[in-house]
């Protein structure tokens, strides 16, 4: 297989360049040159598959030959023998017409281990098969940076540099992160934003001549490999339902935040997963609920909220899928970001407004909302939900009567924020592996939400 960047200018890129790349050369974000299709009789024989199983048949529709079979065999059940649940994705009925599927049973209880675990192994994979030297550099709202470091920590040939927003993240995501001691390991807390951070990394990779000087390779998810890494669980809850012989189209709600995790399902879906409705749930920061709504997307002020995953304004992986509302024409994405790099905003007109809206349903769950839902499903149900978890379970019921049966992901563990399951009046108890992060001492440095001092601090580190 190979990929494409979505700006048009780089293209014949094999997969372990593609992951190496990061984000394109030319500024745009690789997808594969075409999406593999996946038919019904295909889906039927996957019907009996095990999670790896699984994830082994899909990454070879995206790998080919480039990593051999039993190589490729090893390092998905190296990724996913971390998991705490032999299904590694289990689905649970919370009631009539709607299940979660727990994706937080990785090593840092959130969704982020299902693709980290995955692509940690493959850099190591990598750096031993080229020799070649991986220096991972990453901005965080709080699960990718515990993820990725758990994904890479000791590991030989790689370093990693993780920056988190300074206090915008929860007492856990801070601990999963700082208390980690190995060598290889650097935390930046910076003084801004995850939207800083994030600027930050992609204007450092669009510096092509220090992305290369010093081997600069990416863990957000502008990295393909984590969305297809996502898209098999979409695969796999549907097989899950269908082995309870509910076999009909499914829609899922996906609690989103960088596009990532909703964009590997509309790829599910382009696969040919038989999903009906796509619904996206946001927070309070509801840049892309208003896209769907209105076909204009434009970041606006932060807004800190119970579900800090989530608090992102400028969606990284947004620009994947204007590529295939444009029907995969480079030019036409190269003109919207363009666009909006000049005037910060995106319309689009009402022709592509209605493909939008037949892809996707949306809604913007508000923080009252998000707690209300968490305090309903814990007294109704019995079932804790995470605050993340509580906005797709929200946006799930707001649109039931329009999506049939529906699976909500839950991105987290409750653990991971009990902040704010605190303000519902709700104490819970901590899996043994959190409550020990307590007792351990952190490895920290403040910076300045600047380019200049963060290249100086990696270059420092790197040398
Ligand atoms: C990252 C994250 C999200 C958002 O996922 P995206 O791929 O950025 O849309 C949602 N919930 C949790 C718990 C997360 O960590």
């Amino acid at each position: 297989m190979e990929y494409i960047s979505t700006r048009g200018k780089v293209s014949g890129v094999g997969f372990i360049d593609a992951i190496l790349m990061g984000l394109a050369d030319d500024g745009g974000l690789l997808v594969p040159a075409r999406i593999p299709q996946v038919s019904a009789d295909t889906l039927k024989q996957w019907q009996e598959l095990s999670y790896q199983e699984l994830a082994l048949e899909i990454f070879t529709l995206y790998i080919g030959e480039e990593i051999p079979r039993e190589e490729l065999r090893q390092l998905v059940d190296d990724s996913y023998s971390t998991f705490r649940d032999a299904d590694v994705t289990p689905v649970r009925k919370l009631h009539e017409g709607l299940d979660v599927m727990e994706l937080f049973h990785g090593p840092t209880f959130a969704f982020k281990d299902v693709a980290l675990q995955f692509l940690g192994n493959l850099y190591s994979y990598v750096a031993r098969k080229t020799g070649s030297t991986i220096h991972i550099v990453g901005a965080t709202s709080g699960d990718t940076g515990a993820s990725a470091i758990e994904g890479v920590r000791g590991k030989e040939g790689i370093r990693i540099c993780i920056l988190h927003p300074h206090g915008k993240v929860s007492k856990v995501q801070e601990l999963q992160m700082t208390t980690v001691d190995d060598a290889n390991v650097l935390n930046l807390a910076i003084d801004g934003t995850f939207d800083d951070g994030q600027r930050i990394i992609k204007e450092l990779f669009a510096d092509v001549q220090f992305k290369h000087r010093y081997h600069l390779r990416a863990i957000n998810s502008i990295n393909i490999a984590r969305i297809l890494a996502q898209t098999v669980y979409y695969f796999y809850a549907y097989l899950q339902l269908a082995r309870r012989g509910q076999a009909a189209a499914v829609s899922f709600s996906v609690p989103t935040g960088n596009f990532g995790d909703i964009f590997a399902g509309y790829l599910a879906k382009r696969m040919g997963l038989p999903v009906n409705r796509l619904i996206l749930a946001t927070n309070e920061n509801n840049i892309l609920a208003h896209f769907v709504s209105e076909g204009v997307y434009q970041p606006g002020e932060f807004r800190g909220t119970y579900s800090p995953s989530m608090d992102i304004q400028v969606a990284s992986n947004f620009e994947r899928y204007l590529f295939y509302l444009y029907g995969e024409d480079a030019s036409s994405v190269t003109e919207l970001m363009e666009q909006f790099k000049q005037n910060g905003t995106i319309t689009i007109p009402q022709e592509k407004l209605a493909v939008v809206q037949s892809d996707f349903s949306a809604h913007a769950v508000l923080n009252q909302e998000c707690l209300d839902t968490i305090a309903h499903y814990h007294k109704e149900n019995g079932y804790l939900l995470d605050p993340h978890t509580a906005c797709g379970v929200a946006a799930a019921d707001r649109l039931a009567s329009e999506s049939g049966a529906t699976v909500a992901l839950s991105t987290a563990h409750p653990a991971k924020f009990d902040e704010s399951i605190r303000l519902v009046g709700i104490e819970q108890p901590f899996p043994s592996q959190i409550s020990g992060l307590f007792e351990q001492s952190q490895h920290v440095e403040l910076s300045p939400a600047s380019n200049e001092a963060i290249a100086a601090r990696l270059v420092k580190f790197f040398e």
